[in-house]
């Protein structure tokens, strides 16, 4: 199959990352006789640098254009203090809209070797982390008006949250689809006590139920699922929630399972052309050292082939190479334990090449 993968490094540990996820895509395609072409992208504050803008329309063509995006992170410090319109990040918000990707997935699972790494009890990490978090991604307050203006002589500033039953209809699909391959269990969160928008939100996902009757769907509060994910995470299958509260509770189940430079995540809409990158962001302090984790970068681009060019058996096999990656005892400095060998980003890249397979 060929294949076209638009290639976003962005900023701070990001080449490093993107460079040991493509090693592995090419080992890939050479052993199942795959081509993939790649095609670079500027985006995030090397392209505020280069163009002024974080992501020009030229650049977002190239992701349209493509099969796929892989993306390593955006932002740092020095572009901290460019105008809220201008930031790295508003590059990313750009690219998921202009792309449609209206629903992030990520995994929050535990890897049996990596269970030390938990800053949760051994009692409740012994019961199991297995589930997902599926996030709207284009919706909510990130995508609504802010402004901030004089009122009363105070600066006093506004952002706005608004959800259509539309938007909230297609994403509670996502979250019943994705349930029905997993556990058939569907946790709504929101915050219906205080938000009219969650109310909305709540009266579509018990709409959409009836149709999906062999998903059980519950409701939670937002404060009480941030609760509840350090005290019983083993109780939730699947999690489907609005935007911003998706952002908060994805990192916090990132947390729980040891470190967010494992977890990757995907993005889809209504077409297999979907955005591919690992959860953190791009780590200014360690950039540059050769230190950082690749895994949630590579694990992404095994999420691109299962997801997006169905290539399940080369996704395994990357899986696969990670998890042999760490029954032989390597870890970065995120998630170094006693008695493991400690290795850098481009020798963690190098083992899983030789750990990688085909199945
Ligand atoms: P961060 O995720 O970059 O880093 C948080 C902590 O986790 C840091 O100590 C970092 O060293 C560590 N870490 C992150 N990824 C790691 C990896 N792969 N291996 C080892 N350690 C890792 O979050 P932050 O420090 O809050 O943000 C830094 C910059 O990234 C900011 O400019 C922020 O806006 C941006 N950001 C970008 C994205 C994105 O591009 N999707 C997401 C979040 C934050």
């Amino acid at each position: 199959m060929v294949k076209n993968i638009a290639v976003i490094r962005g900023d701070g540990i990001g080449p490093e990352i993107v460079n040991q996820a493509i090693r592995v895509l090419d080992k890939i395609a050479e052993l199942y006789g795959h081509t993939f072409n790649y095609t670079d992208v500027d985006m995030g504050g090397c392209a505020i640098d280069k163009y002024g803008d974080p992501l020009p329309e030229s650049e977002l063509k190239k992701c349209t254009d493509s099969d796929s995006v892989l993306l390593g992170a955006v932002g740092g410090d020095k572009w901290n203090d460019v105008p809220g319109h201008m930031r790295p990040e508003k590059g990313l918000l750009r690219l998921r809209a202009g792309m449609g990707v209206y629903s992030n997935n990520r995994p929050a699972k535990i890897w049996p070797q990596l269970a030390d790494a938990s800053p949760l009890k051994k009692s409740i990490v012994d019961q199991g982390i297995d589930f997902i978090i599926v996030r709207e991604l284009i919706g909510g307050i990130y995508f609504g008006e802010h402004k901030t203006e004089d009122i009363d002589g105070k600066p006093t500033a506004t952002d706005i949250l608004t959800y259509n039953t539309e938007e909230i209809e297609r994403i509670g699909r996502i979250g019943f689809e994705t349930a029905r391959k997993r556990g058939k269990r569907l946790c709504s969160v929101e915050k219906s006590n205080v938000l009219d928008s969650s109310r909305l939100w709540k009266k579509v996902m018990h709409k959409l139920a009836s149709e999906y009757p062999d998903v059980e769907l519950s409701d939670m509060l937002v404060d009480n699922c941030a609760m509840q994910i350090v005290k019983n995470p083993a109780q939730f299958d699947v999690v489907v929630t609005e935007n911003m509260f998706g952002d908060i509770l994805s990192d916090e189940a990132s947390m729980i399972t040891g470190s967010i430079g494992m977890i990757p995540s995907s993005s889809l809409g209504a077409t297999t052309c979907g955005l591919y990158e690992p959860i953190h962001g791009s780590a200014p302090d360690i950039a540059g050292k050769d230190v950082a984790n690749p895994i949630g970068t590579i694990l992404s681009a095994a999420m691109m082939l299962r997801f997006s060019f169905d290539m399940a058996d080369e996704a395994d096999a990357i899986e696969n190479a990670v998890s042999a990656y760490l029954d032989k005892g390597y870890r970065t400095a995120d998630i170094m334990s006693e008695g493991m060998t400690q290795v850098g980003c481009s020798k963690c890249g190098d083992i899983i090449l030789e750990c990688l397979i085909k199945e």
